[in-house]
């Protein structure tokens, strides 16, 4: 997912792929580039993604953290970009690509159920939203474009189970743009209020522990039946940590987080 600015949309690489257009691409096992795609990659991982792959691997959010992703923190955003580390051999392989394709498959990050697309969003400054943009950017080795199947960027999105994917990098994306400023008091990312921001938007384990094991409950209302979910659900707890990143730093009052 990239942010772009809407006066350069139709000026980025690729082909942006309008609601009607069409696109070829197949991609299966006999293809002479099969798995080239899956190398050297800078694999932007979204909290979404984490949850799915952290569940799939039976790892803790700090153990899959730790384990299989790289943090960067770029000039000009104020929170760290999430990529998933390339194994250290001389390709840089996926952790997950196996002989036989990716071994992560069900769960793969939506960055990969979206190639050959690639999902922007922009802030409409009509609606008050983000929205998607998607651009056909196939790398020049992938062979996948010259097949005959052909699709729109809705039935592409469909048939790679991308739907949720996208809803929910969508969701992160109405947070994230709210990092353009410094919310960190001069502190840092590293700082207090950076690695509380990290630990309720990439670390689900943490931020429940943080949650029913702190005086958090003393200092905020939340309704019982969310309260009941968040033990569990970590796709309602990723939500309820976007609402309360946007109360703890900027004071946005959400529905669900009150102080007592
Ligand atoms: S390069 Fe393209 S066609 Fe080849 S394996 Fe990757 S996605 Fe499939
Ligand atoms: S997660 Fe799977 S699809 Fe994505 S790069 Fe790794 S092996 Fe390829």
């Amino acid at each position: 997912m990239k942010y772009v600015d809407p006066q350069d949309i139709d000026n980025l690489p690729g082909r942006r792929i309008g609601t009607d257009d069409t696109f070829n691409f197949r991609c299966h096992p006999d293809i002479g580039c099969f798995n080239r795609c899956c190398r050297n990659l800078n694999l932007f991982l979204y909290p979404y993604d984490v949850i799915r792959l952290k569940n799939r691997l039976e790892l803790t959010s700090e153990e899959f953290l730790d384990r299989y992703v790289d943090i960067v923190l770029r000039d000009s955003v104020f929170f760290p970009d999430v990529l998933l580390s390339m194994s250290d051999n001389g390709e840089r392989t996926c952790p997950f690509l196996r002989d036989s394709g990716c071994s992560v498959y069900r769960d793969r990050p939506d960055a990969c159920r979206t190639f050959p697309m690639e999902q922007g969003t922009f802030y409409n400054a009509r609606t008050k939203k983000n929205e998607s943009v998607y651009f056909f950017r196939p790398p020049e080795f992938c062979m996948g474009r010259h097949e005959d199947t052909q699709w729109t960027a809705k039935t592409w999105t469909l048939d790679q189970e991308a739907v949720i994917y996208n809803k929910m990098t969508l969701l992160w994306s109405d947070l994230r743009r709210l990092f353009q400023k410094d919310p960190w008091h001069g502190q840092g990312p590293k700082g207090t209020r950076g690695k509380m921001a990290f630990m309720a938007i990439y670390n689900m384990d943490g931020f429940r522990k943080f949650i029913f094991e702190s005086t958090f409950l003393r200092r905020y209302k939340v309704k019982s039946a969310l309260l009941k979910k968040l033990r569990t659900d970590d796709v309602a707890l990723m939500k309820f940590g976007f609402e309360w990143v946007g109360f703890y730093l900027w004071g946005l009052r959400g529905r669900n987080i009150r102080p007592r």
